[in-house]
């Protein structure tokens, strides 16, 4: 049965643009999928972690960021939010100042070394320490936490009756939001239930991104056969978490969990001594994000699905960082279409259901297609 239904362009809140020849590949296919708009996480080398170009240090600038952004394609998005990345360069005046300037909207807390161009990352508790969480309390900055414990073996690290995920947010979390009950606080990425229980018991200043791979599969997909174009962190976990993801993003009275899809592009994946982290999914997240409502049993015909849909995907987050739902739309189609690797000037990179399949291919077909 094929059948459509119109949405609003809607924000990903948290996707990976990189740098240099990268970026105006990732910005297209970012506007393929319907996007009004993306929040560019700051993990780059330099990392993004001062505001203005003229700040000290050697770190790439919020103004840099989002001027390179927008010189390869991004002025075509409504809007362009880059957090900064807190590390030991970041001051409580550094907040106060860029807060003031308008260009800071949001900050990125990293666990160290725990993902991706983290080294430069620092505790959770320095933070706290050096008034930085104060300071983004006081001027409604928000922070974007990548909530896994640092440092931990890897008995703590992805057990049966623990991770680093679940320890993070039983041993860090509470104490955070007790300090700063006004804190603006986005839980990235979420992976399991105790993660998507704390969110919602939680008041409305906390809410948590959910990305595609976590609603559509569990650790068992990436074990059968090692699938590593879906080793991301944190890691898929068990059926139960996503038994609660699911929940959460198909209750009809969601207002905490949207879309962020934390695509990750890599040229190369997996090497001889490990896997870099992250799934890419630009340019077919709509797609998939429907794919994971119909096997987590929704109907997306039926007009209340919709809705459920579209807040999770397109006004959920837009309210959450009061950004204007827009009134442009696109078309979600129960059709069929085609993905293929991604060719760029710095190699190909594989979108996450090619990298699922089981023989070596450069496209598939997806149940679900997009017209912008
Ligand atoms: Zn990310």
């Amino acid at each position: 049965m094929s059948f459509s239904f119109t949405l609003p362009k809607w924000y990903d809140l948290h996707t990976h643009m990189r740098q240099g020849a990268l970026l105006a590949p990732l910005i297209e296919q970012h506007l393929k999928m319907g996007c009004a708009g993306i929040l560019a996480m700051p993990n780059t080398k330099p990392p993004v972690a001062k505001v203005l170009k003229s700040d000290a240090g050697a770190d790439l600038s919020i103004e840099e960021y989002v001027s390179q952004l927008n010189a390869a394609g991004g002025h075509a998005f409504s809007d362009i939010i880059a957090p900064l990345y807190l590390s030991a360069a970041t001051t409580a005046q550094m907040i106060t100042a860029g807060a003031q300037s308008g260009l800071l909207r949001a900050a990125k807390y990293y666990p160290p070394h725990g993902t991706t161009n983290s080294e430069k990352a620092m505790s959770l508790s320095h933070f706290i320490q050096n008034g930085v969480i104060a300071a983004l309390e006081e001027h409604g900055v928000v922070l974007c936490i990548h909530g896994e414990k640092h440092d931990v073996e890897g008995e703590a690290y992805f057990g049966r009756g623990t991770n680093a995920e679940e320890a993070f947010y039983e041993e860090k979390m509470h104490l955070l939001c007790a300090s700063f009950p006004n804190l603006k606080i986005v839980a990235e990425h979420i992976t399991t239930k105790i993660a998507a229980d704390f969110v919602n018991g939680c008041g409305g200043n906390v809410a948590a991104t959910i990305t595609p791979q976590h609603l559509l599969y569990n650790v068992g997909h990436m074990m059968q056969g090692l699938k590593y174009h879906l080793y991301c962190m944190p890691v898929v976990k068990f059926e139960e978490d996503r038994e609660a993801l699911r929940r959460a993003v198909l209750d009809p009275l969601n207002t905490k969990f949207f879309a962020g899809t934390d695509s990750a592009p890599h040229c190369v994946k997996a090497t001889p001594c490990g896997c870099a982290a992250g799934c890419y999914t630009g340019g077919i997240a709509p797609q998939l994000y429907a794919q994971a409502f119909e096997n987590a049993g929704a109907d997306l015909s039926n007009a209340k699905t919709q809705q459920a849909f579209i807040h999770f995907l397109c006004t959920n987050g837009a309210q959450f960082y009061n950004l204007p739902v827009p009134s442009e739309t696109f078309t979600l189609s129960r059709r069929p279409s085609e993905v293929h690797a991604l060719k760029t000037e710095l190699g190909t990179i594989t979108p996450l259901p090619i990298g699922m399949l089981s023989t070596q291919a450069t496209s598939t077909t997806l149940n679900w297609s997009v017209e912008c």
